[in-house]
């Protein structure tokens, strides 16, 4: 019997008790006009019935930058300069946080606004701060609401999408379940609104390459994420051993009959068992600076044997890092393998690449570590 024959879709959703749900902008607003009131609440009622089962949950809200289009009497992002989107996400955060304040507080629940960006995550020390803000707040059983901090990232620091965003704060909260609610059921074989054909795909055991090809970009005017920003987020949860179901979050009732066990959405399977927070952090949230490249023998002795990367096994290295920085680890062919923290900076590895660890000393007039990258702070992808 393969996983997906073997998993239990009740048990694996109704044992999740922290909770990642991502809203995307297209359900929160109607078409452009703003911020959808009546769709919010019955949104509200439904987490907060959640809840009340005993769950806690995060909210990665999208939503700022439409609902602040809507106010400023502007239509649609795509070509838009990036301040003036900037500017609507500052107009468009305050009001959906007063939205948000009002729909839960009907149901006596508080909310609380964390706004992130993508620094705030890849460097250790912040990403440790807003770890431990979350969980405070989850502590005293508030709703933390979440969104990128669109007024001061710009393209090159920014989450890429909300979709990525919900995936690392699935870690940053040590959740166990992530809910991705769209405009659309979930995961087709191909896209539905283009092809009449395209199948449902009720569970994904393991993403393929061809999945991550169909599944298309951004659709919507609203939001910038499209489905193959879910695909790619759910396979790096996944890697964290935690689920993700895609479902249409414009269908009122599909988060209760979820937990209730009915085959809503689409469910991906995760890849096996919760790895450590800080493993999957190196993997996918701490910034990669730079590179190294190493050898066929390094590379085997990292992938096949589990050891520790030496400067022997490094033939090149690439862009410029600080000692503690997240570098790449490249075969000979420019395939990244691994990631891992540095020990030693860009132009420190320069001067020992190639060389044997009793000659560190010799040539940088110090040895602070026989390894780059000790085994503890390296992981194979
Ligand atoms: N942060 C953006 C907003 O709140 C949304 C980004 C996204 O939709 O992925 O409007």
């Amino acid at each position: 019997m393969n996983k997906a024959q073997a998993y239990d879709r009740k048990s694996l959703i109704s044992k999740a008790r922290r909770i990642v749900i991502k809203i995307g902008s297209a359900v929160l607003t109607g078409n452009g006009e703003g911020l959808d009131q009546k769709r919010m609440e019955q949104l509200a009622a439904e987490v907060s019935a959640v809840m009340g089962q005993g769950r806690e949950v995060v909210i990665v809200s999208s939503g700022a930058i439409a609902a602040g289009l809507a106010k400023l009497g502007l239509k649609k992002t795509k070509g838009m300069p990036l301040p003036l989107k900037q500017a609507a996400a500052a107009v468009g955060q305050s009001g959906l946080m007063w939205m948000y304040e009002r729909i839960f507080g009907s149901h006596h629940r508080k909310v609380a606004q964390v706004l992130l960006t993508r620094e705030d995550l890849s460097n250790r020390t912040r990403f440790l701060n807003a770890r431990n803000t979350l969980h405070t707040l989850l502590e005293y059983g508030v709703i933390p609401i979440i969104n990128e901090n669109d007024t001061v990232a710009v393209d090159e620091i920014k989450f890429g999408d909300n979709d990525n965003l919900s995936g690392m704060v699935v870690n940053v909260a040590d959740a166990d379940l992530l809910v991705i609610l769209s405009d659309i059921d979930g995961l087709y074989t191909a896209d539905p609104r283009v092809h009449s054909d395209a199948a449902f795909i009720p569970v994904v055991e393991k993403i393929t390459a061809e999945m991550e090809r169909g599944a298309g970009d951004a659709q919507s005017t609203v939001g910038t994420g499209g489905m193959r920003s879910k695909v790619m987020t759910a396979k790096k949860v996944g890697s964290y051993g935690v689920p993700v179901v895609i479902v249409n979050g414009r269908k009122p009732g599909a988060i209760p009959s979820l937990f209730e066990g009915h085959a809503v959405g689409t469910l991906f399977l995760p890849k096996g068992d919760r790895t450590h927070s800080r493993q999957h952090w190196i993997a996918y949230m701490a910034c990669s600076t730079g590179g190294v490249v190493v050898d066929d023998g390094g590379r085997d002795a990292l992938v096949q044997k589990n050891k520790s990367l030496l400067p022997g096994g490094i033939v090149r290295v690439e862009g410029s890092f600080k000692a503690g920085e997240c570098v790449n680890c490249l075969d000979q062919k420019g395939q990244v393998f691994a990631r891992g923290l540095s020990k030693y900076s860009s132009a420190d590895l320069d001067r020992i690449k190639g060389l044997k660890t009793s000659q560190i000393a010799g040539v940088l007039g110090r040895k602070d570590y026989d390894e780059v990258i000790h085994k503890d702070d390296l992981v194979i992808l």
